[in-house]
């Protein structure tokens, strides 16, 4: 499960890591008196929003409106933040990177870090990071290494490390990746930016986790952020069958979805907001063969799409299987009608774009 920033910022504070001070926004009518210059940071979860126009430092009160409206309407990589960051600048003397990860092949956990943190740290050699085996009896020496390696004063770095250790361990993480690790001109070390993944298999002992959507968005993949068709599907078998089908006939699918066995309303309609923030959608075509899925969930959730967006493309349906009787009463009441085959489906959208 991938965090939001603002989610992971939330963890580290918890965990006492210096982080700074923000506000979460959803609309410019909150930024009365926030204290300028601020930067605004898109709440989406993908990395690289600062080179896709999603971290904007704002420095004049006209200027913060327009940046919060504008950045409201991205669509970065397929998302469109439904929250913004608004945090105190940081006057940057360094960008490092740090990071704990689960390393599967040795089946231990590596501290990794950069002396050249920021948004160009991918441009440096694999060998090139600083890395060593962490575990809880030898904190302080990896510690004592980086800070070594980063030629930053021990009693800062030390504390950092059993901080971030603690909090990995106790969240179950398999990524904690903070970049860039800043230190400011007044020489303070504060996480700048920081992502985090948790472990889902994890969920059942933390009945608090109550995160904001990345488990909904699990199996959603971008396949072709300028194609025309996307899909909504169950079982990833079937979604990709769906979508081999699609281009096989000349269209091209945005998107891979496998909504999922658990899928609901609101999981389904999220996919439904995620589509139509693609620009060249011009057809939605569902296929879903329902098991524990459920037909009449699928068509409520349609419903709400139809009721609440309003730039919906139509919709090529076929639904069978459980509550497959439901969901068509539900769908005929609001006149629509579904498809007995993905090959009917895949006949009317080639049909539509001819006519
Ligand atoms: P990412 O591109 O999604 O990883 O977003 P980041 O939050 O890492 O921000 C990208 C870059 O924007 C950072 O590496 C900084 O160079 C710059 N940046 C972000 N916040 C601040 C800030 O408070 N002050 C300054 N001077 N630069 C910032
Ligand atoms: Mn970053």
């Amino acid at each position: 499960m991938r965090l939001l920033e603002y989610e992971a910022k939330q963890l580290l504070r918890q965990a006492t890591v210096a982080v700074p001070s923000g506000t979460l926004i959803t609309s410019s009518s909150q930024l009365t008196d926030l204290p300028l210059p601020i930067v605004l940071k898109a709440q989406v979860p993908i990395g690289g929003r600062g080179k896709l126009g999603g971290v904007v430092v704002v420095d004049t009160p006209d200027g913060i409106s327009n940046s919060v409206q504008s950045m409201l309407k991205m669509n970065i990589k397929g998302y469109t933040p439904a929250s913004l960051l608004a945090e105190e600048k940081l006057d940057i003397d360094a960008e490092y990177y740090l990071a704990l990860l689960i390393d599967y092949s040795s089946s231990d956990i590596k501290l990794v870090a950069h002396t050249n943190g920021g948004v160009d740290v991918e441009e440096n050699e694999l060998s090139d990071f600083f890395t060593v085996s962490i575990d809880a009896t030898n904190i302080t020496d990896c510690a004592a290494q980086v800070s070594d390696y980063l030629n930053y004063p021990l009693a800062d770095i030390d504390r950092l490390v059993h901080q971030l250790y603690s909090t990995f361990i106790e969240n179950d993480m398999t990524l904690l990746e903070v970049n860039p690790l800043v230190r400011t001109t007044s020489g303070e070390l504060v996480c700048g930016d920081c992502k985090i993944e948790l472990d889902a298999s994890a969920l059942f002992r933390h009945p608090d986790w109550n995160y904001e959507q990345p488990h909904l968005d699990a199996n959603f993949v971008t396949l072709n952020p300028d194609g025309n068709i996307a899909t909504i599907a169950n079982g990833a078998g079937l979604a990709m069958a769906t979508v081999d089908a699609i281009s096989a006939s000349g269209l091209k699918p945005i998107n891979f979805l496998d909504i999922g066995g658990g899928a609901n309303v609101a999981s389904i309609l999220h996919a439904f907001e995620r589509i139509v923030s693609f620009p060249g959608t011009e057809a939605i075509v569902i296929n879903i063969f329902a098991g524990i899925t459920r037909c009449d969930e699928v068509a409520r959730a349609i419903i709400e799409a139809k009721n609440t967006l309003s730039d919906l493309p139509p919709l090529f349906i076929r639904l069978a299987g459980t509550n497959f009787e439901d969901a068509v009463a539900i769908l005929k009441k609001e006149n629509i009608t579904t498809l007995a085959t993905l090959e009917e489906c895949i006949d009317a959208v080639l049909e539509s774009r001819h006519a």
